[in-house]
């Protein structure tokens, strides 16, 4: 099964462009769906030792696969194993082309388990694709001609969330600057990872230098992110699990060994009365619904002028209506499940606590783990107790000459994720983007699906570190500092 070109906009240098309207295109996204997908298990040098458990879909809750979840002393086994990638950055570069081709021709099993594994939509599956292919080009042309020494053996925890695409854009960076890679991948999505990293090996990464270790955080990550013979790590996950991770490197790495994590978010948007109605409304309810809510950049609280505000919500009102939620495989579907029981509970429990402030709800479909997009209205910011990771939007209102103190609080929360802002005022555009702290800011469109090469993407304050994943500063800090080996 060879994917048109037109999917996937082949070889194109970002993820832009493909046609869901096409029946060619359709007539392959369905073929897929018949794809078995296949049990997942540690791919490491030596032998892997742990429990098999079942993998389940979260539309359906139906077991999809089993994958044997490794222990902690394999994962020790696999750092004494690892070994840097040692050859020259042209032919490193090579290989994560060829692998980037690989990803290209075997839509079929990724789009089954993007589907199954991670309950994606067609255009989040196709999306994600696009983006993991464009981390491993992006990142070969960014390496291919630097000469520096790596940092040694780097740890990367990845996300459910974009389980082929953030998996990926860790890993490629790592093994571009010629690291050996320990890849831990979300718990719930371990299919997708033994996918890539099969392809990774077949396109010629060598066995120890990428080595992947699914399992729990508290065994395997705990074990990876506490031992001294690691040299980095990189995390995308929960502010609270960056802070775990932390304080054991702390507590047991080398002093000043990085840890490049991008977390969570409280992101809000700005539309203002000069905005333009339909188009804000569009950006709101995709920045807010759009993915489930499951992505670190997504909408949760948008702030509206009052004046424009009773017509504005009625707009959203109506929008969400056309949301169609539901089985992700349909390419028609807007909004899928959100990832298992238990985010489902959390936000089920969230939202029974604030049924007063429903402002509006669509209906969720019975069965699997589906959230219908909710709307809560807010004072402001402040109102927000956390991160609901979810399709679940809160709105407050403001009066004319409070931007300011909308900015304020908007800071005070501490993270700095992204930013939308709706407004025709060029200097209201220029004031208010140097006073908000966020790492991407949007103006005038949805603030979700950044771009790799494009818009580099990560955060500040509790939403990260730093640098910027799919910006030019991010390889970087996979090499060993100058003063500690790299060749002259
Ligand atoms: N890069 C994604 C975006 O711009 C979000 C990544 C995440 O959720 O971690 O929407």
């Amino acid at each position: 099964l060879v994917a048109p070109d037109a999917i996937f906009g082949k070889g194109r240098p970002n993820s832009q462009g493909f046609d869901l309207s096409d029946p060619a295109v359709l007539a392959h996204i369905d073929a897929a769906r018949d794809v078995a997908l296949p049990d997942a298990a540690p791919i490491t040098v030596s032998v892997a030792t742990g429990e098999t458990v079942a993998v389940l879909n979260p539309a359906t809750g139906e077991v999809v696969a089993q994958v044997l979840e490794a222990d902690a002393k394999t994962a020790v086994q696999a750092i004494a194993d690892a070994r840097i990638w040692d050859a020259a950055p042209a032919e490193r570069a090579a290989v994560l082309r060829r692998a980037a081709d690989l990803y290209e021709d075997n839509f079929g099993p990724i789009f089954a388990a993007l589907a199954r594994e991670a309950g994606k939509t067609v255009p989040d599956a196709v999306g994600e694709l696009r983006e993991a292919v464009d981390f491993l080009r992006y990142y070969a042309t960014e390496g291919e001609n630097v000469d520096r020494a790596p940092r040694g053996a780097v740890v990367a925890i990845s996300p459910w969330n974009f389980p082929l695409a953030i998996f990926t854009g860790q890993i490629a960076a790592a093994l571009m600057a010629g690291n050996a890679v320990l890849a831990k991948p979300a718990e719930q999505t371990p299919v997708i990872a033994a996918i890539a990293v099969r392809l990774l090996h077949e396109a010629g990464v060598p066995a120890a230098s990428l080595q992947l270790l699914p399992g729990q955080g508290t065994s395997v990550g705990a074990a990876l992110t506490s031992d001294a013979r690691v040299k980095g790590v990189v995390f995308t996950g929960s502010t609270d699990t960056a802070r775990i991770i932390a304080r054991a490197m702390a507590a047991n790495m080398e002093p000043g060994t990085p840890l490049i994590a991008e977390t969570g978010g409280l992101n809000a948007m700005i539309v203002d009365s000069t905005a333009l109605p339909e188009q804000a409304v569009r950006d709101v309810v995709n920045s807010a619904f759009r993915s489930a809510g499951q992505r670190c950049s997504a909408l949760r609280c948008l702030y509206v002028q009052e004046d424009i505000a009773p017509h504005l919500i009625e707009m959203i009102k109506g929008a969400m209506d056309e949301l169609r939620v539901g089985n992700p495989w349909s390419v028609t579907t807007d909004v899928g499940p959100v990832i298992d029981a238990e985010a489902q509970d959390g936000i089920r429990a969230y939202l029974s606590q604030k049924r007063g402030r429903v402002a509006y709800a669509l209906k969720a479909p019975e069965g699997g783990h589906f959230i219908a997009p909710t709307m809560l209205t807010v004072n402001g910011i402040d109102d927000l107790e956390r991160e609901i990771f979810g399709p679940v939007l809160h709105v407050a209102t403001f009066a004319a000459g409070e931007i300011p103190a909308v900015v304020d609080a908007i800071n005070a929360r501490g993270y700095g994720l992204t930013f939308g802002l709706h407004t025709r005022i060029d200097a209201r555009v220029q004031e208010v983007s140097e006073a908000i702290h966020a790492g991407n800011i949007y103006v005038n469109r949805n603030q979700i699906g950044a771009v790799v090469g494009s818009q580099p993407f990560g955060g500040e304050g509790l939403s990260g570190t730093g640098p910027k994943a799919g910006g030019p500063l991010y390889l970087q800090r996979f090499y060993a500092p100058a003063s500690a080996g790299a060749a002259p």
